[in-house]
């Protein structure tokens, strides 16, 4: 069975894969990205909807390719980051095959096999840059109907939470305002804790409503 073969394989159509393949394409040395989704995926898809990159638009540029922004101090959103990542792939002419995983590597003759969804690849080198926070480590709470647990990956908004009893603002509002009265605000107070477990990329919210006392 003849199998395809590649100088170099790069995995992940991140902004680091790109970034190694316009330096490739750079060198005149040819390659292949394999992505298993659609390129910039993390961005798409396992961010929340409020999420603002967390550096200002001055800051933010790939490879001869500037971050196009009217507000250098602002912070962009996940969406304008998949747009900016998108147009880096087209302007790069990154040669991206999505939609495919690679699910082991091996050795072989030319160096490496990667068995890939869609069959086998040969390749000289491979570039893994499939980036980090790949595997979930969820704190193990116990499920007892005070806790509510959800990966980072997988929150989009408030509206994803439950509703009392494990989620209510307004008796904390209503102790807000009646600064006298401690107990009352002791009862409806709400402990938010972000647990980031041994894995950073693990970032499992933790919301418990506090026991009254
Ligand atoms: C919640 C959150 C917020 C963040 N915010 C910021 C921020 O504001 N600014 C910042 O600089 N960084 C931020 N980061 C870090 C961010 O992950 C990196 O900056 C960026 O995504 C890393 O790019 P990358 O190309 O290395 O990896 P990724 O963007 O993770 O890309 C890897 C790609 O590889 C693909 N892939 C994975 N496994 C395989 C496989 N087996 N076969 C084929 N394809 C595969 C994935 O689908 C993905 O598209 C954040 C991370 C998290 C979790």
């Amino acid at each position: 069975m003849t199998i395809e073969h590649i100088e170099t394989l790069i995995i992940g159509g991140g902004q680091a894969g790109l970034t190694m393949s316009h330096r490739l394409s750079q060198r005149g040395r040819p390659h292949l990205v394999v992505e298993r989704h659609r390129i910039a995926e993390r961005w798409r898809t396992e961010r929340w909807d409020g999420l603002r990159f967390q550096f200002p638009n001055w800051s933010v540029q790939l490879p001869d390719f500037p971050f196009r922004h009217d507000d250098p101090d602002g912070f962009t959103t996940s969406a304008a980051i998949v747009d900016f990542i998108t147009a880096y792939a087209a302007h790069i002419a990154a040669p991206v095959r999505c939609g495919v995983e690679v699910t082991a590597l091996r050795d072989g003759d030319a160096g490496f096999v990667a068995e890939t969804s869609q069959g086998s690849i040969a390749a000289n080198h491979v570039v893994i840059a499939t980036g980090p926070y790949q595997r979930a480590v969820v704190p193990d709470l116990p499920i007892d109907g005070t806790t509510f647990q959800i990966h980072a990956s997988r929150y989009r908004g408030p509206a994803q939470l439950p509703k009392a009893p494990f989620w209510s603002w307004a008796p904390a509002r209503r102790a807000r305002r009646s600064p006298r009265n401690c107990c009352a605000r002791a009862a409806a107070s709400i402990s938010v804790s972000a647990s980031i477990a041994a894995c950073p990329g693990a970032i499992a919210a933790t919301i418990s409503s506090a026991g009254s006392s």
